[in-house]
């Protein structure tokens, strides 16, 4: 699995240019899924078998990036950010610039703090004030790199394998979700209902792809497969309950939504059957795609299975591959027994 997941992180893909992932996900769900289609604003829909119930699953394709906004004269780039940023954290980080031939490597430069003054470095840096360097002196040579407004652009960065069952990479936050959706549907062989494996798009711009996506395809149940914060060292205690290795986490409340009971219901049991430990999470910040289930239609029951990961929405995001599996394994069971619950 971790495998496939560091295909998953280093496939360049943000909010709206999801095509890379999308493509992965198509050729890893070939063979194990009845059709795949993509539809007119870029979700990617797997189906299997036929009847009720009719479950949807989900996990958002997109990860945090930037865009390039302006080429200044000396070839520096001003760009805008795609997605919920910390800006603090913006400067002396590697990027890559996606123009039309190809792949650029380029940086966030910052002052050398030998040259700033001494309230420069009390204060965070405006996003206004940073530019990328591709290493280019004039915009001309910036654009004979095929670098245009409107190119997206990355963090650098690969998957690497931390002590224990942790890694540590850019976009966990969902390639994780990603992954559990892919393998879910590889290890459910048969099923007795319509089952829908569905990767948005624009999660990160504000739960964009689910809406279109549940409309069109109108399940009994939706559940969402994404990440949520876990417990680190900079976190007051009673912060947040979800901890990394101690299992999935079901959502019970997020900024906008609540779990569906019957959702929670079929989770817990499911979970007690198999022995799986759960964690819990009740928050006022974040959501994910299945928080606009109740405002879909006529409302549809939908609710999350999360997979804790620490320092959410940056590039040092850190799960655990033990929970990555407890996920899979929960969420292929549900979906075996869904006919008892749906
Ligand atoms: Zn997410």
């Amino acid at each position: 699995m971790e495998k496939l997941l560091k295909k998953l992180v280093e496939a360049p893909s943000i909010s709206g240019f999801e095509d890379n992932i999308r493509d992965l996900m198509k050729k890893e769900l070939k063979g194990h899924v009845s059709s795949i289609k993509v539809d007119k604003v870029g979700n990617l829909i797997a189906q299997k078998g036929k009847g009720s119930p009719r479950i949807m699953i989900s996990a958002h394709m997109d990860e945090l990036g930037l865009m390039v906004k302006f080429i200044d004269k000396d070839g520096s780039i001003k760009f805008e950010t795609v997605g919920g940023w910390d800006e603090r954290i913006l400067p002396a980080r590697k990027v890559v610039v996606y123009g039309s031939k190809g792949p650029v490597t380029g940086v966030i430069g910052t002052k050398p703090v030998h040259l700033q003054e001494k309230d420069d470095k009390k204060r965070p840096i405006d996003k206004k004030e940073l530019s990328i360097d591709v290493g280019t002196d004039s915009d001309k040579e910036t654009e004979r790199l095929g670098i245009q407004v409107g190119d997206f652009i990355t963090n650098h960065g690969e998957l690497s394998r931390m002590a224990g069952s942790k890694v540590t990479g850019h976009g966990l936050d969902d390639r994780v979700g990603c992954l559990e959706l892919i393998e879910v549907m590889k290890s459910v062989k048969k099923f007795k209902g319509t089952l829908y494996a569905v990767g948005t798009v624009q999660e990160e711009m504000g739960l964009i792809g689910v809406r279109g996506s549940m409309y069109g395809i109108n399940p009994d149940v939706m559940l969402s497969l994404d990440t949520t914060y876990a417990k680190s060292s900079e976190m007051k205690p009673g912060e947040v309950n979800a901890e990394l290795g101690k299992g999935p986490v079901v959502e019970i409340k997020d900024a906008m939504s609540f779990m569906n009971p019957r959702i929670k219901n079929w989770v817990l049991k499911t979970a007690k059957a198999k022995g799986i430990k759960l964690q819990y999470d009740v928050s006022s910040g974040g959501a994910q795609d299945s928080s606009v289930g109740a405002i879909t239609r006529e409302g549809i029951a939908s609710g999350a299975v999360s997979t804790p990961t620490r320092y959410l929405h940056t590039p040092v995001e850190v799960a655990d591959m033990s929970d990555v599996k407890n996920v899979v394994v929960l969420v292929s069971e549900m979906i075996k027994n869904a006919g008892k619950y749906f």
